[in-house]
């Protein structure tokens, strides 16, 4: 076990600043309307720094050093752009333990999470683009008569890119290292609630990249996210966040005709066919973990495991092993190492899941366990902490319809295959799902029967670089993580020759 101390306290790996800009043309820039925000830690629920308030005016700043720098950018190498990215994943990778406390400090997460899962990804996700843009081939086409087609990969110029707050540095990266492998200039909009851990990496990072090539406005999505969403100087919109904000990114899209890749939310069931009961065994425990994940990283996950479907013939023993799993996951210091649930990421994701406890109390669901905000006492007694929240019910209640984003998980039962896939698919969104069985045709039939992007056979929240992400239905449009983002950043040039 490590603690690792708060950040600005003599024994931290890193102090924030009092104060952070924006970063515009490869330096801090002041607001021009000279507003800043609060960001408050999620750990103790005090603030710990205050950040530039961005405005349409700081956006159009930043698109201009974004306009200066992409014609050069984008013709650049794809050596010389991969050799940017494994730069950055080295300095990912050198600062570890120190971006993981600002991580931890400014979104409340568990440190284990970025120590081991978030920032580890951040830097394989530099290097599998880096590599990614490397092995992309153009190719040709003799024509009828003397003409050859020739197709080449272009960049798309400069594209806006805004995130949310439960992966910071993660979400940045998912979308920045296509875009800049594919040798656009970007100007990113983080999350208000989490822009001080984005803003430590940029200290570390920003200069390794060209002036202009990558910006950064903070602000609210109403301030400066919109300016950015719809401003005609942009060529593309990338975005994650919820579908209801998704909806509006597409509006300001389809004014400009510019294409929009949507990341949006997901409520998604996790299905335990009766065979995982077989035996009591290594499989079993994993299963059980399986379930226990709706917990994991407070269940602010966009693919949390939010609904569980237990076959009939396992239901009682499988719920009941796994209402004693969950309970045993230690919630406690966010810096502790050991610590498996942390805090959430603002007040006001806390009081949405509370509120969305006392909803599934009033329709009737029946509560297994938690359902209660906790006081960790001392230096925490501030943050914003929920028990891990285990409810019973049927699919056609909010609580297993509406995205909670919460340690929350609503359980149900399924009789045969065709039912348990109906439960499944009875959902607007279409992001994740598991299937566990130990069989492996009716694992392989329900990951193809669930409508989701993505499913996980007998696993669970695995991300690794090179695995398409991205929604099904009302969970986006669009994949990240793989080769096949590179196609959202790019656009193809075809020169038909005569010889
Ligand atoms: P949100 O939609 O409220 O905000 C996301 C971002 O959009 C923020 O940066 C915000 O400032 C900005 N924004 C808000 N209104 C805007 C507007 N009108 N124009 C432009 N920008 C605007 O979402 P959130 O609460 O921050 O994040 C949680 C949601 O994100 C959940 O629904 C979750 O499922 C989803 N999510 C999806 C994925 C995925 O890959 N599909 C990953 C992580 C999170």
């Amino acid at each position: 076990m490590t603690v690792y101390a708060a950040p600005g306290t003599p024994d931290s790996l890193m102090a924030f600043k009092p104060r952070y800009e924006h970063w515009i043309g490869g330096e801090w820039v002041k607001p021009i309307k000279g507003q800043y925000f609060e960001n408050v830690s999620p750990v103790n629920g005090k603030p710990f720094t205050e950040v530039a308030r961005g405005t349409a005016e700081d956006i159009d700043a930043a698109l201009d050093a974004a306009h200066k720098a992409a014609p050069a950018w984008g013709k650049t190498s794809t050596t010389e752009r991969a050799a940017v990215l494994h730069k950055i994943a080295d300095v990912i990778e050198a600062n570890l333990q120190m971006l993981a406390v600002a991580e931890t400090w400014d979104n409340g997460k568990p440190i284990r999470e970025p120590l081991n899962a978030d920032l580890p990804l951040a830097a394989d996700h530099f290097r599998y683009f880096a590599a990614a843009i490397r092995a992309q081939e153009g190719h040709f086409a003799e024509m009828d008569g003397d003409m050859t087609a020739y197709h080449y990969k272009e960049p798309l110029g400069v594209v806006g890119q805004i995130i949310p707050w439960n992966f910071p540095i993660l979400m940045a990266v998912w979308k920045l290292a296509p875009a800049l492998a594919a040798g656009n200039a970007v100007v990113l909009k983080p999350a208000e609630q989490t822009p001080a851990s984005i803003l430590v990496l940029i200290e570390l990072i920003g200069d390794i990249l060209p002036p202009g090539v990558l910006n950064i406005v903070n602000g609210f999505g109403a301030e400066a996210g919109k300016p950015l969403a719809s401003s005609p100087r942009i060529r593309k919109i990338a975005f994650t966040g919820e579908t209801t904000t998704g909806r509006l990114i597409l509006q300001y899209a389809s004014a400009n005709i510019i294409p929009a890749t949507l990341e949006l939310g997901g409520k998604s069931p996790n299905m335990f066919f009766s065979d995982v009961a077989d035996h009591d065994d290594a499989y079993y425990d994993k299963a059980q973990e399986g379930f226990a994940l709706f917990a994991f990283n407070q269940g602010e996950v966009c693919t949390s495991p939010s609904r569980a479907l237990i076959q009939k013939p396992i239901y009682d023993g499988f719920l009941g092993d796994a209402v004693k799993r969950t309970a045993l996951a230690v919630q406690g210091n966010p810096l502790d190492t050991d610590t498996q649930v942390g805090a959430q990421a603002s007040n006001d994701q806390l009081e949405k899941i509370l509120s969305y406890i006392d909803i599934g109390k009033q329709e009737g669901a029946t509560l297994l366990l938690g359902g209660e905000r906790v006081d960790l006492g001392g230096d925490l007694s501030g943050g914003f902490y929920v028990q891990p929240t285990i409810f019973e019910g049927h699919n056609k209640m909010r609580l297993f319809q509406e995205e909670i984003f919460g340690p929350v998980v609503a359980v149900t039962s399924f009789n045969d295959y065709d039912d348990g896939i109906s439960i499944a698919n009875d959902t607007l969104y279409g992001l994740g799902a598991g299937v566990w069985s130990r069989n492996g045709n009716i694992a392989y039939r329900a990951g193809r029967d669930l409508q989701a992007g993505r499913v996980w056979v007998n696993n669970y929240h695995a991300y690794p670089a090179g695995a398409a992400f991205g929604g099904y239905k009302s969970s986006g449009i669009g994949r990240e993580n793989s080769a096949l983002a590179l196609d959202h950043y790019q656009q193809t040039k075809n020169l038909l020759v005569s010889y």
